[in-house]
């Protein structure tokens, strides 16, 4: 069946914690496979917390006849713990990885052997050759830890030079912020492809929360109206869908690649607006 939606898609999960959370996610994966996504990926617990249950998921998406991306985050790792996970992956049949810093657990006492995404990219090359298709994380809002715009820049530019073949943004309501993102990269000749995030927006708290923890910018008009909403679940989801189906055509009238949407293991939001977008 050709997708409803005639640009590339792909879907992002996070690993259920229940087998109740696993049943429902497969349901959703089901709703959203109709819109015949180019992959879905599944998040990485930085570490330990959550590896297992990423890669089960990660096999199921594969069981479904669905390509999967695995992400893959280094941060307290050792070079023969990545190397041995590697080779899971290879063997599960995974060609696609998110390779990430990721962010410490609190408590966590560190030990790794990488410091950055870039060390984990360069050493995947190193390491599997042209095996997997390589995806990074990019931030047209600035990296929440970074020195500066300019050396977040470079440290994009980093990963790009390491390997990388695309790159997912953090997610953004200001397109804005992602169109100079891309005159950036363009400028330092980077030249792969650079895929928006979509956050749909289906609760003010979550999004509050979310926003604080990974610097993500939520405009103070879109921050008011939610507000203003208060416990009104119909109206935030209404009005949801309006500014985030507003973004996305935004995003590709303006060339975006594709569109990743972080679906939260749920598939309304994500179904509606790009039936909206079709
Ligand atoms: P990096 O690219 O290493 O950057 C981290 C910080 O270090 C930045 O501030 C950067 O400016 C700085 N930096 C990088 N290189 C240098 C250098 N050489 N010198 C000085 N400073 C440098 N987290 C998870 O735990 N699991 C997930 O599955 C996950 N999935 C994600 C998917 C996407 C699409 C995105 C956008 C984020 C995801 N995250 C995930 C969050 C991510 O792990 C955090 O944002 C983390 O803090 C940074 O990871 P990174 O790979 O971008 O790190």
């Amino acid at each position: 069946m050709k997708s409803a939606v005639p640009f590339p898609l792909s879907f992002e999960f996070f690993p259920p914690k229940t087998p109740e959370g696993a049943e429902k996610l497969r349901l959703v994966r089901q709703q959203l496979y109709v819109l015949k996504p180019e992959f879905c990926s599944v998040t990485f617990g930085a570490g330990g917390s959550t590896q297992e249950g990423t890669f089960n998921t990660v096999r199921e998406i594969l069981a479904e006849g669905a390509s999967a991306a695995s992400h893959f985050s280094c941060i307290g790792a050792t070079r023969a713990t990545v190397r041995e996970q590697l080779t899971t992956l290879k063997t599960m049949g995974v060609k696609r990885l998110v390779a990430l810093r990721g962010d410490l657990p609190s408590g966590y006492g560190g030990g790794g052997e990488f410091q950055y995404a870039s060390d984990l990219v360069a050493f995947i090359r190193a390491e599997t050759g042209d095996d997997f298709h390589i995806e990074v994380a990019a931030y047209p809002e600035i990296h929440p830890q970074a020195k500066s715009a300019s050396s977040d820049l470079q440290a994009f530019a980093s990963k790009v030079n390491a390997g990388a073949n695309s790159a997912i943004t953090q997610y953004f309501y200001n397109s804005d912020a992602y169109f100079r993102f891309l005159e950036d990269t363009d400028a330092l000749g980077l030249g792969i492809p650079v895929v928006p995030g979509i956050m749909p927006i289906t609760s003010s708290t979550q999004l509050m929360r979310f926003s604080d923890a990974c610097g993500a910018e939520i405009p103070r008009w879109i921050r008011l109206r939610l507000q203003g909403y208060g416990d009104d679940t119909a109206s935030i989801k209404a009005f949801g869908l309006d500014v985030v189906t507003d973004l996305c055509e935004q995003l590709r009238a303006g060339g975006a690649p594709g569109l990743h949407f972080y679906s939260m293991n749920q598939s309304a939001a994500t179904i509606e607006i790009c039936s909206r977008l079709a």
